[in-house]
């Protein structure tokens, strides 16, 4: 399974984004994919949607790029949903009355499958994160998502998760006949060892939540203290609250291997798939390529702390981050952005739009 390589970089101009700013990204994007978004935006505004199922590994960045592609598009004609989110919506609306009776109203028309109402209700009660919901169900709760976003462009992310899952998912447009839409797989393809330095680095802000790393996204602010730095939150409301890792991330992709080997296995089925349109994205680069295909800016960067005591700052370093595949090759790994403006032209393409 070889994903393509693709080419993002912008001859003779010597433009620089910061591709962390959604300002800047708006340029950048403009810049490396105008005609394509006008072209997506107005197909979408003729009256055309579609349906499209983000599969990659987990930690892979799909709701990343989902979200992105959307931040070009629009939210008014683009949604995004994941099965996870999915089922922690249905567990806030088992806590009331109405949204509980409305849930079964609808389970009641649209569930087709081999267990009762009841037990579907005491089922999804009692779930723990560990346990799958029966794929008959599954279906029937994304058919609910999907009404939900009449005449929307809508990413799914989460599903299929299994073989059974990719086979359903095939024939679903048919099986519930959610519209006449096109229907299209977007594969991602990036590397367990960028999945792990996202783990292993992973800081979260107690109070805003929000996600840097400590390696590869950190804040403006870096706190040193007995020969270690914390990255501090720089979102005003936070008061430079230090940021903490989840129990467990330390150990990087260690406890989540089998569930990754698993994800790739759906992935490479995927891509064997005939008779569906497939998006294909990757995120690392050969070091040896990079020159002729992306920008500077495109690549992640590594960041190194130092500790000045005379000047009593940090200071700190920024190189591009190589890391080396299974055959011992240096590699690059690309900003979610510029995977995203791939993801655009290759839907221009499939959608047959150019
Ligand atoms: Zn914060």
């Amino acid at each position: 399974m070889e994903f393509p390589l693709f080419r993002t970089k912008t001859d003779g101009a010597d433009s620089h984004f910061d591709l962390s700013n959604p300002k800047d990204r708006q340029e950048y994007f403009k810049l490396k994919a105008g005609p394509e978004i006008e072209k997506i935006k107005k197909h979408i505004a003729e009256g055309y949607t579609f349906i499209a199922y983000l599969m990659g590994k987990k930690s892979s960045g799909k709701g990343t790029f989902a979200k992105m592609f959307i931040e070009t598009i629009g939210s008014e004609s683009v949604d995004h949903f994941s099965i996870g989110d999915m089922i922690r919506t249905i567990d806030k609306e088992l806590q009331s009355e109405d949204s509980k009776k409305a849930l079964i109203d609808f389970l009641k028309i649209n569930y087709r499958g081999w267990l009762k109402i009841e037990d579907i209700m005491k089922m999804l009660n009692e779930r723990s994160t560990k346990t799958l919901l029966p794929t008959d169900l599954i279906l029937t709760l994304v058919k609910r998502e999907i009404e939900k976003r009449e005449k929307k462009v809508i990413f799914i992310d989460g599903f299929p998760r299994d073989m059974d899952q990719i086979s359903y998912s095939l024939f679903f447009r048919d099986l519930i006949g959610y519209r006449d839409d096109p229907d299209l797989f977007i594969l991602i393809d990036v590397p367990n060892d960028v999945i792990n330095e996202r783990i292993k680095f992973r800081r979260i802000c107690p109070k805003c939540k929000t996600s840097r790393n400590l390696k590869l996204l950190p804040t403006s602010k870096i706190k040193y203290e007995n020969g270690n730095f914390t990255l501090l939150c720089d979102n005003p409301e936070c008061d430079e609250i230090e940021m903490v890792g989840k129990e467990g991330d330390e150990l990087g992709i260690e406890p989540i291997r089998t569930r990754l080997e698993t994800d790739e296995k759906l992935i490479k089925q995927a891509f064997s798939l005939y008779g569906i349109p497939k998006i294909l994205l990757r995120n690392a680069i050969p070091v040896e390529a990079a020159k002729d295909l992306v920008d500077n800016y495109e690549v992640t960067p590594e960041f190194h702390y130092r500790w000045n005591e005379s000047e009593k700052r940090v200071e700190v370093d920024e190189l591009l981050w190589t890391f080396k595949d299974k055959k011992g090759s240096d590699f690059y790994s690309l900003m979610p952005p510029p995977v995203v403006v791939s993801l655009i032209h290759q839907m221009v393409e499939v959608l047959d739009l150019s």
